[in-house]
Formats: structure tokens, sequence, C-alpha cells
């Protein structure tokens, strides 16, 4: 388990999502299913830090991945990506549903009563959407997808951005 799981959020890490992508690419290649993928990145996370501590911070990053398990469908697969950023795959998926699913997600988190943690705690998250054609190395997908990401952050955040095409 340790090496596929992030400790902290049990979510799978970076390294098994990275052979789940590779998995995904090939099908995509073979048999044209489309899939999406989302890096999510959790807003102004070094304030909550800085103002209620580190370990409600963790306690934050677990209680994220508790309601996004909760409310994404079994066939998704997230991972701990880095620090307090999450990779979201979504297999047999296209742009508008991850959109709206990324929705859902957003509202779940904003209607959590986070303040059982820390006094007027709340918790939102910004994305950068991206489907990937499988003509080019999934890598430049990644990086679609974090210029994306970068765009809902320098946009206002507690958004979701979906990638320019290739
Ligand atoms: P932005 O909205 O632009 O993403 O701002 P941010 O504060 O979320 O981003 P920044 O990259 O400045 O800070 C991320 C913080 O996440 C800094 C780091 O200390 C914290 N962090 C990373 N991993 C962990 C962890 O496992 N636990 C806790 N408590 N904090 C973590
Ligand atoms: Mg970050
Ligand atoms: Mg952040």
């Amino acid at each position: 388990r340790a090496s596929a799981h992030d400790a902290l959020t049990g979510l799978i890490n970076r390294h098994h999502m990275q052979t789940l992508l590779d998995e995904e690419v090939r099908r995509l290649r073979r048999t044209e299913q489309a899939f999406c993928l989302a890096i999510i990145d959790l807003d102004h996370f070094k304030q909550i830090n800085d103002r209620y501590g580190h370990a409600v911070g963790d306690a934050v990053l677990q209680g994220f991945a508790q309601i996004a398990e909760a409310t994404l469908p079994g066939t998704d697969r997230l991972a701990r990506w880095g620090g307090e950023e999450f990779l979201l795959l979504m297999p047999e998926t296209g742009l508008p549903t991850a959109q709206q699913r990324l929705d859902t997600l957003r509202q779940r988190i904003r209607e959590h009563d986070w303040t059982i943690l820390g006094e007027d705690l709340c918790v939102s998250f910004s994305a950068g959407l991206c489907e990937p054609g499988g003509r080019v190395p999934l890598y430049r997908d990644l990086e679609r997808a974090d210029r994306a990401l970068y765009k809902a952050k320098a946009t206002g955040r507690a958004r979701t951005v979906q990638a320019d095409r290739t």
C-alpha cells in the first residue's frame, strides 16, 4: 500500500497516478475513448496553515480527500500530486461532464462545515482542466492543465479553467 498511496490522505500517490495516466493514454490511442484530467490546487492554503496551524492544514487535506472520494464517481481516480495539489483522472469523460463534476465538487467543499476545525475556516480550490488528445506526450497535456490552473488563480480562484487546445 505504502508504495502506491499517500500516508496523510490515503489517496494514491503521484508515482502510482503516473502509471494510471500511461495506461489511460494507451487506451485512448487504441480505442479513442476520451478522458479528462484536472490539476486541483487548494486556495490560499499557506494562509490556512499560518492562521490555524499545520495540524489543521493537514486535517483540511484529509477532509478534502474524503469529500472528493465521496462525491466523485468510483471510476474516477484522485491522487495527491504534491503538497496541496491533487490530480483527478476522469476516464470515459468529455470536457462538459468533467466541468460539471468539478463544479459539484466545488459546491460540496464550499457547503462543508469546516468551522469544526477552526473559527471561520473556509476552503476552496482552483482547477485546470484538459482533455488529452493522445497525439502528444502526456506531459504536454499536464503543462496545459497547469497553465489553465495558473489562469484560474490569476482570475480570482475558486474556479475551473479549461486548457487551451494544443
Ligand atoms: P494559491 O491560492 O496561490 O495556491 O496559494 P497557496 O497559499 O495555496 O499556495 P502556496 O504554494 O504559496 O502554499 C502552499 C502551502 O501548502 C505551503 C506549504 O507549507 C503547504 N503544504 C504543503 N504540503 C503540506 C502538508 O502536507 N500539510 C500542511 N499542513 N501544509 C502543507
Ligand atoms: Mg500549490
Ligand atoms: Mg494552493
